[in-house]
């Protein structure tokens, strides 16, 4: 877990502002769900059997036994708020975002932290229709683009349906069953508990297995394969190029067809995956509602700032003029807080150094933050209710009446 300071807010701003009118672009709603839900909502709707749930979910005990978890992700919170509010009952497709803090009891390595923040899009209800997941995909592609981030690489692979991935689970597992006295202790688990997730494998006692493995291309139903070519004619359309990878399963039981991540190559690369997402249309139904197609993808924003920084993304400069209020004196320092606020309220930007005495200091100080005009106020402006005004480009300055100052910065800001 990390604390965020102030020197990394400016990245955290970039990009929710950047994820916020994304949102507003493509028409998404924000939803909001709690850090704390039953436990059960994970267990049923991720699976008992993911690393997610059976390894690395912080529980809550309640005094009355309640047994809460920390969320570890958000889409069964979502899924579970479309059918507390009836959202099925509203316009659908139901499209949402979320930005919030998820927390895993993971090993910390690069990239990855026990308490992070994801940004979520999700589409849930309408028709069982590919373009979704096209959509889902391109809204992540858009952000890494507007956030300037280079050398992107999109994986994409379908994992079937009920009627397909039984079928490639049994090939896969019988593929393994040879080398069971070879695979890593986790693969053997996997194995029986998991079996999708042993193409997750990045044990080198694995590696030549997991080669070998069956293609789960040759083994999708034609709707599954129909879906898939029809995703990817889809990005084609939209210009996001991608690299089909048979390999790619997610951590999440919840998943059917189509599933994605994104990763950098170069500089960065070594948080891993930047979005991930894909389709999960059984999810609904597993907590209790009725079938219905949903799809949706999550990115961790460290992840995000982490390889802006590695990649030596420049933030925009915001060109906010600013205002700093320079004080002689401590009368003048109490008679500066009405002033200040004053302008504040007539929305002008204002820096202070209240708490420095010596005019040197400030005036330094006014410099490195860039300020505009400077206003000094002393014992003598006090006396004559006037400021004196500075410009700290040219150094040209004047005195102002204290009453028509606000107007006289205005026309000053509106003017430089
Ligand atoms: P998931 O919820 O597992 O599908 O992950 C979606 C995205 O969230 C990943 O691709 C990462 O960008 C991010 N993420 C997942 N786990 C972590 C973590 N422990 N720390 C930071 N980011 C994470």
């Amino acid at each position: 877990m990390h604390d965020v300071l102030p020197a990394d807010q400016p990245w955290w701003d970039r990009v929710s502002r950047v994820v916020r009118d994304l949102a507003d672009f493509y028409n998404f709603g924000r939803i909001e769900t709690p850090i704390l839900e039953s436990a059960a909502l994970f267990e049923r709707g991720v699976g008992q059997d993911t690393d997610m749930v059976s390894k690395e979910m912080y529980f809550v005990k309640t005094k009355g036994g309640d047994v809460l978890a920390l969320r570890p992700e958000n889409t069964a919170s979502v899924v579970r708020a479309y059918l507390e509010h009836h959202l099925s009952r509203v316009s659908q497709p139901q499209r949402l975002w979320y930005q919030g803090l998820f927390f895993r009891h993971e090993n910390p390595q690069a990239g990855r932290f026990r308490q992070f923040s994801q940004v979520g899009f999700e589409i849930i209800g309408g028709a069982n229709d590919p373009i979704y997941d096209a959509q889902i995909v391109m809204v992540f592609s858009r952000l890494l683009e507007e956030l300037k981030i280079r050398n992107t690489v999109l994986k994409v692979n379908s994992i079937g349906c009920r009627v397909c991935r039984p079928l490639y689970k049994r090939q896969l597992q019988a593929h393994y069953k040879r080398y069971e006295k070879k695979i890593c202790a986790d693969c053997v688990y996997r194995l029986k508990t998991n079996p999708l997730r042993l193409l997750d494998c990045k044990d080198e006692a694995c590696k030549g297995i997991k080669e070998k493995a069956p293609n789960f291309f040759d083994k999708l139903c034609v709707t599954c394969s129909n879906h898939l070519k029809t995703v990817l004619e889809y990005l084609d359309e939209l210009a996001v190029s991608y690299a089909l990878d048979n390999q790619l399963v997610r951590g999440i039981d919840y998943y059917s067809r189509t599933v994605f991540e994104f990763f950098v190559e170069g500089p960065g690369s070594e948080v891993g995956a930047l979005p991930g997402g894909g389709r999960y249309d059984y999810l609904v139904e597993t907590l209790g509602g009725r079938m219905t197609p949903a799809v949706g993808g999550a990115c961790g924003i460290e992840r995000l700032i982490h390889v802006m920084k590695a990649q030596e993304v420049k933030l925009p400069q915001k060109n906010q003029k600013k205002v700093f209020l320079i004080h002689v004196g401590e009368q003048a320092k109490k008679k500066s807080l009405r002033i200040i606020e004053s302008l504040r309220s007539a929305g002008i930007p204002v820096v202070e150094s209240l708490g420095r005495e010596s005019l040197k200091a400030q005036l330094k100080m006014a410099d490195r933050e860039g300020a505009e005009l400077a206003l000094i106020f002393g014992q003598r402006e006090i006396f004559e209710e006037n400021i004196i005004v500075r410009n700290l480009k040219n150094s040209l300055q004047e005195t102002v009446a204290l009453d028509k100052l606000v107007e006289e910065i205005k026309r000053r800001l509106r003017n430089s």
